[in-house]
């Protein structure tokens, strides 16, 4: 196979044969597992022309090896126009990285109401104690974010949909609003990957992802990663390294497997998830399905004209009914999980409560949430253990 290097190709093409230089893979199909912390030189020369190009060459085994580099190259270039990708142990750490590149004492950040609970926390237990003020906005405010930019916003963070209630944002009309006044714009694109939102190419200056989820694919390892636009890479690079950020080459190598296969688990878990979603629609102990491809979905519209799919996870609102009631639901499901993260090939069921959680927006529903994760069993096998449930759920 030759170096793929400078053309490009369908998303699904991409996934196959990005990342697999030559020089990286010797040949093999997968870039072997480099285990490295020392590198040996030939000669103090040798060694002096590695760390005057730190970031291309073996170097340190901090610094990466091509197991992480294939890794890191295959997710730029599922983002056309991005500059280059960081790699990181967690999705968490990911957003933790991204938001302090591009945050500084003394500045704010708009962070939207549906942010998954850890992004929020970040910015209690670590931009606040350092000098930046974070506010809140609805998920549903598009080009009127613009009446939000103060003198010190300096950056606004999206996650669409989000990953409880998934509303679906106007990413386009916030980018240009911030493009504007020069503020940096970052989404989590944990839910769509780069597949089914090419987040550069809709103007996010960083686009970050839970590897953890769709990428791995597996629930077999944790990883993050963040692609930056023009411009961007060098601040990210500058404070990953800051903090002596790395990745394991072992759950690199597992990030880098789960990908190829990438495109045709998102498409089954699209197909499985909208089967279970409308047969969800028509249960009457269901109230309300929240899934970003049914019209009912706040930011449907949005869904339709910027995404390329959906993937296998969204939430339902119970008819009625305590959170005991919930819980007796979810324990009886054979076929669903019950644990955190999504992703991987199994269903998942899980209880969630956003209402505690926000404070720029309310949240009101019928009944208690179900958030599920549509793995890749037969989707008539899943809608049966949901059926056998729901009719004897009493909340209704
Ligand atoms: C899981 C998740 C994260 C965090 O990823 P981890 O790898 O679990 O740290 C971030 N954002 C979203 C939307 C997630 O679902």
């Amino acid at each position: 196979m030759s170096d793929t290097d400078d053309r490009a190709f369908r998303p699904a093409t991409e996934v196959v044969a990005a990342g697999r230089r030559r020089e990286w893979t010797q040949g093999v199909v997968n870039t072997p597992v480099w285990r490295a912390s020392t590198i040996l030189f030939d000669s103090v020369g040798d060694l002096r022309a590695a760390v005057a190009s730190p970031n291309d060459r073996l170097y340190y085994g901090r610094r990466g090896t091509p197991t992480q580099w294939s890794l890191a190259d295959a997710l730029t270039r599922l983002e056309p126009g991005a500059e280059g990708t960081m790699l990181y142990p967690s999705g968490v750490a990911a957003v933790g990285m991204a938001l302090l590149s591009v945050l500084k004492a003394g500045d704010e950040l708009l962070m939207v109401d549906s942010a998954y609970e850890p992004t929020r926390a970040f910015c209690r237990n670590v931009l606040a104690p350092m000098g930046v003020t974070t506010r809140f906005y609805d998920p549903l405010i598009g080009a009127g974010i613009a009446e939000l930019f103060g003198d010190r916003t300096r950056a606004v963070f999206m996650e669409s949909p989000g990953s409880l209630t998934f509303e679906v944002q106007d990413i386009p009309a916030i980018c240009a609003a911030a493009k504007a006044r020069g503020i940096a714009t970052l989404l989590d694109n944990t839910w769509a990957t780069p597949l089914f939102l090419p987040a550069i190419a809709s103007g996010v200056d960083l686009s970050i992802l839970a590897c953890t989820k769709y990428i791995v694919g597996h629930s077999d390892a944790m990883l993050g990663s963040v692609t930056a636009a023009p411009g961007l890479l060098d601040g990210l690079r500058r404070m990953t390294h800051a903090f002596g950020q790395h990745v394991g080459p072992d759950d690199a190598a597992l990030g880098s497997r789960g990908l190829r296969t990438l495109d045709v688990r998102l498409r089954q878990h699209q197909a499985g998830g909208l089967e279970v979603a409308r047969w969800l629609e028509t249960h009457p102990a269901v109230a309300r399905v929240l899934h970003p491809a049914l019209p009912s979905c706040p930011g449907h519209d949005l869904w339709q004209r910027d995404f390329r799919g959906a993937s296998g996870l969204f939430a339902f609102v119970l008819a009625g009914g305590s959170d005991a009631d919930r819980a007796a639901l979810i324990d009886g499901l054979d076929l669903f999980g019950i644990g955190f993260s999504w992703g991987g090939f199994e269903s998942l069921a899980l209880p969630v409560d956003p209402a505690p959680i926000r404070t720029a927006t309310r949240w009101q529903a019928e009944g208690p949430l179900v958030r599920l994760h549509i793995g890749l069993e037969d989707p008539a096998d899943l809608i049966a253990d949901l059926k056998r449930g729901l009719d004897r759920y009493p909340g209704r």
